[in-house]
């Protein structure tokens, strides 16, 4: 998937609001149960343990603000009815839009203790400027906002939703800017607290339904962490492994490895290498079909399904060209250009890679021998002098063939 459209992975989280409208028409859903009271305390609950073990302040910070808020609600220190809460909800989803476009620094870091002392310095400022001001901003609104936007609404309501749809409208942009689990969990809590705002939802349901997206989010994080390579946002070795176990009847098997990384490595430091391991991921991903794994280090698995085999021996063949001709120059500061730009000076740095492909055939039934042999052809790329693809050939002797790169 191109990485502009990556969103689209999480997209499923923020979709789950959409049910929402609809639940009315769907007779098996009984969304019920969100209105028990004890309901918040649980999930949120579980959802700020759940973020301390998984060192998210982003989600922990969020957990521990609808706490606070539904706390307060339930001792009678805030209001509950339609004049004060949509004003705190719409607080709220303006500091998760902001949570969001934070970094986790571990949900017990001094920061994220110090941003929950924001959080409730606003929280007290909102309460007290509401008891003075409420009425007066109330007239503001009323008069100040187009007919179309006051009509048929309760004043008390257009401002907070204002407030919402801009927070809304900015998590949107971090979602798709920024994918991951996390953000699709804040940005399904603002779209939460527009809703409620917007059919004057009680604090108890959506608090729940809060509880519930964060703990989700979580566990699309806990899904990313076991699947995902965090350098490349690659699949995973272990992805790879659950894969094999029943990766189809037809199917190709390219193992790939980058040529001398170690030295690239030691010429120009790691985080070089690790910027030039996520540049071959991303062009493995732009010039191949099928699934792309990291296997480990600099080793990468394609899974390329079907039985087109000189479809994928052409792609393969191709991709050793495109990567050995990939412009990658060095910055002053150690940072590589992901392009070549004109004018600019900056050392070269050349990366090859040598592939070892084998196909599904009579001979190689289970995976582990497609995956030998596969192995099997790469040394003999590597032996046969780097930036080239070798081809197992089903024969008695089991031979390779293998063409260059350049
Ligand atoms: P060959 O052409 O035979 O494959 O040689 P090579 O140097 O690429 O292979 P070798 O196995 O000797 O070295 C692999 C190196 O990859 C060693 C290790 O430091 C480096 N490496 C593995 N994982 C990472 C990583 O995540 N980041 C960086 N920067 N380097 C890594
Ligand atoms: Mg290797
Ligand atoms: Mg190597």
């Amino acid at each position: 998937m191109p990485s502009y459209l990556q969103w689209l992975r999480f997209f499923w989280l923020p979709g789950l609001i959409l049910i929402l409208p609809f639940a009315h028409y769907l007779p098996w859903l009984d969304l019920g149960p969100l209105y028990n009271k004890q309901l918040p305390f649980f999930l949120l609950g579980a959802a700020l343990v759940l973020s301390v073990l998984y060192r998210s302040s982003r989600v922990a910070l969020a957990a521990g603000l609808f706490l606070l808020l539904y706390a307060a609600t339930s001792l009678g220190l805030l209001p509950e009815g339609a004049q004060g809460l949509p004003l705190y909800l719409a607080l709220m989803a303006l500091n998760l839009m902001l949570i969001a476009c934070a970094r986790d620094r571990g949900a017990l870091s001094l920061i994220a203790l110090a941003w929950l002392l924001v959080l409730i310095a606003q929280g007290m400022a909102l309460f007290l400027l509401q008891e003075c001001c409420g009425p007066l901003s109330r007239q503001f609104v009323l008069e100040n906002l187009p007919v179309w936007v006051s009509e048929d609404r309760d004043a008390s309501v257009i401002l907070p939703l204002l407030v919402c749809v801009a927070a809304a409208v900015g998590a949107s942009l971090l979602f798709i800017l920024f994918p991951g689990p996390t953000v699709a969990g804040l940005f399904s809590c603002t779209l939460l607290l527009g809703y409620g705002i917007w059919t004057g939802l009680p604090l108890v349901p959506i608090a729940s339904a809060a509880g519930l997206l964060l703990i989700l989010s979580l566990l699309g994080a806990g899904y990313e962490f076991a699947f995902r390579d965090a350098l490349t946002g690659l699949l995973s070795r272990r992805a790879f492994y659950y894969h094999m176990l029943a990766p189809g009847r037809h199917y190709s098997l390219a193992m790939i490895d980058i040529d001398h990384f170690k030295k690239l490595n030691d010429r120009f430091g790691h985080q070089t290498g690790d910027q030039v391991l996520r540049m071959v991921a991303g062009l493995i991903n732009r010039h191949t079909t099928g699934r792309t794994f990291r296997f480990g280090g600099e080793e990468f698995a394609v899974v390329i399904p079907g039985r087109d085999r000189m479809g994928a021996e052409k792609a393969l063949g191709h991709l050793c060209g495109k990567i050995a001709a990939y412009p990658m120059r060095l910055r002053a500061a150690g940072r590589l250009r992901d392009r070549m730009i004109p004018g600019r000076s900056g050392q070269r740095i050349k990366v090859t890679v040598s592939i070892g492909l084998a196909h599904r055939e009579k001979s190689l039934k289970k995976p582990d021998a497609v995956l030998k042999a596969a192995d099997l052809a790469l040394y003999k790329a590597k032996r046969s002098g780097r930036n080239r693809l070798c081809v197992h050939v089903e024969a008695r002797d089991q031979s390779t063939k293998c063409k260059s790169g350049t």
